[in-house]
């Protein structure tokens, strides 16, 4: 990274703002900061995006639109999602996921790093947010089909995410972008902001390029919610370490880490965990980068209920050390680091119907056999003789005495194994066997700027920058190790709608002054 000088205003370019706030990216966080700015009275908010139309919105655009909020109970969903039938509520147990819960799986994630200052905003404003989201015209629906199971037939949410966005990521951009057309907030697609514009009093707008050349586009204040550095191989390898240059990239292709380039450039405070990513294991097949047909369907979710192997035929987790909301975002760099960078996950017919939708699409990388010899022999990359042993090892210790049940930490673990499996084991013994070819999908990068609470970009000396703010994936310091399934989103609409309304009122003062 280098520390240059952002680019000082020619006398040509020196003048008053062309628009008020600037908003740099058009996902999740840049569309809740650009609605912010509006409602705290900027007259022109103009939002700017790297991609074309076709692959704007970012990375939250793939997501499943999943969005983790405080709640008490129905009462304080039904603020989000009002139209809940009753006859479903009789027969499901929402259970409760308080500030307490939400602090407890942010510590617990973060091995207690996560930044005091900035968690407290995250989750107390989660359920006003989103509130405010609904407001400015997102709908919400629970998440039935990924976050409950039906038990003795009554539905149960287990893992603290009862909430999504209506129509997931594609969904919940499609809102937030008509919701800033209705609000008059403009966005230029395929113009990718290069530089701040900057002199003494502080940030001064942006130079963009465009197919004309580069142009600078002056505001009373800018807000930097263009992701993190996880589209750009080489800085996946400069910061995250060897081999990651090679994960396959989960979403867009346009996060290559310019708002954390700009704002160091311009003196900010790096925050964090600079060599922390949230990577799942995704089909070995998939491509690249993200392909929005298919959306976050290249991931593997349901390992808790089998178990994964590498080329050695050894398992190298365990699978069921918690749900999957609280394993997954870490399990990639696990998948990273073995030998040729796979794994396979590997079921039988006992849990197949509980396998995830995205284990029933067409673009999947998987086997099936009859018994588990055939099996072994279709594990390409894998030592099937070891492979074998692994199985029989594993299948002789599960506590088949404990019942299973997916809703709960069901304490049906191994016994005598060196790497136990502590929750959900099943033996491996009933045909047919399935196996699904993974390997690392990294999703975004944990490192970032530090920002206050007011989302202003802090510089080295503790001071804000004026005129600069921040918001989502580029605000370090919130993750590190782990993520608690869901957080992302609302960790930038938190921090987009704080950082919009404060840029907002920047621009205003300066209009007063
Ligand atoms: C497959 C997948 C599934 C996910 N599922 C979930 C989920 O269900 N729930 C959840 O909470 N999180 C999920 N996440 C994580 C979530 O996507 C992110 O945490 C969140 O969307 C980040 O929002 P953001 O606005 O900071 O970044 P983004 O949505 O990535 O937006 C960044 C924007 O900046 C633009 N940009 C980049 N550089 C420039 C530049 N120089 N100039 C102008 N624009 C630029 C990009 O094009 C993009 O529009 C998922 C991620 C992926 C990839």
């Amino acid at each position: 990274m280098t520390y240059a000088s952002p680019h000082r205003l020619t006398p040509e370019e020196e003048g008053g703002p062309e628009v008020d706030v600037i908003v740099v990216g058009a996902g999740n966080a840049a569309a809740c900061a650009a609605l912010a700015a509006r409602e705290a009275g900027a007259g022109k908010v103009l939002m700017l995006e790297a991609a074309p139309e076709a692959e704007a919105g970012g990375n939250s655009t793939y997501t499943a639109g999943a969005m983790r909020v405080t709640y008490e109970g129905i009462d304080d969903l039904r603020q989000l999602v009002p139209d809940v039938p009753d006859d479903l509520v009789a027969v499901t147990d929402f259970g409760s996921y308080g500030a307490d819960a939400f602090f407890d799986d942010m510590f617990r994630m973060t091995q207690f790093r996560t930044d005091p200052e900035l968690v407290e905003i995250l989750v107390r404003q989660s359920l006003p947010t989103l509130r405010w989201m609904r407001e400015q015209g997102v709908r919400f629906q629970l998440s039935f089909g990924r976050q409950a199971y039906k038990v003795d037939g009554r539905f149960r949410f287990w893992g603290g995410l009862a909430c999504e966005v209506w129509g997931g990521g594609p969904g919940l951009v499609e809102m937030l972008h008509a919701a800033c057309a209705k609000r008059g907030i403009e966005i230029r697609y395929a113009t990718p902001a290069t530089d701040l514009l900057r002199d003494d009093a502080g940030v001064r707008g942006v130079m963009v390029a465009t197919p004309e050349g580069r142009k600078a586009i002056r505001a009373g204040s800018v807000v930097l919610a263009c992701g993190g550095f996880e589209s750009n191989a080489e800085m996946r390898a400069r910061y995250l370490g060897p081999d990651w240059d090679l994960a396959k990239v989960r979403g867009t292709r346009f996060n290559m880490g310019d708002g954390i380039r700009m704002a160091l450039e311009a003196g900010a405070m790096p925050h964090g965990h600079w060599s922390g990513a949230h990577a799942v294991g995704w089909d070995r097949d998939a491509p690249a980068y993200g392909d929005l047909a298919v959306g976050d369907n290249y991931q593997k979710h349901s390992y808790p209920f089998g178990i994964m192997v590498n080329a050695n035929g050894e398992r190298f987790v365990d699978e069921g050390a918690d749900f999957r909301n609280y394993t997954y975002a870490k399990y990639g760099r696990e998948v990273l680091r073995q030998p040729g960078m796979f794994a396979w996950q590997v079921f039988d017919a006992k849990v197949l119907p509980m396998l995830r939708d995205e284990y029933r699409i067409r673009e999947v990388t998987k086997v099936t056999a009859n018994t588990l010899e055939e099996l072994a022999g279709k594990l390409e990359g894998v030592d099937p003789a070891r492979f074998l042993q692994t199985v029989r090892a594993y299948n002789a210790a599960v506590q088949t005495s404990v019942p299973f049940n997916p809703a709960i930490r069901d304490g049906r673990g191994t016994e005598g194994l060196a790497l136990p499996k502590s929750n959900w084991a099943n033996t491996l013994d009933q045909a047919p066997f399935e196996a699904y070819a993974i390997t690392c999908g990294v999703t975004f990068t944990f490192g970032g700027v530090k920002v206050s609470d007011r989302g202003e970009v802090m510089d080295r000396a503790g001071a804000a920058i004026p005129g600069l703010y921040s918001a989502g994936e580029m605000v370090g310091g919130i993750f590190y190790h782990n993520y608690p399934g869901g957080t992302g989103l609302t960790s930038g609409a938190v921090f987009g709608k704080l950082a919009g309304e404060n840029a907002g009122r920047h621009a205003l003062s300066l209009q007063t002054a």
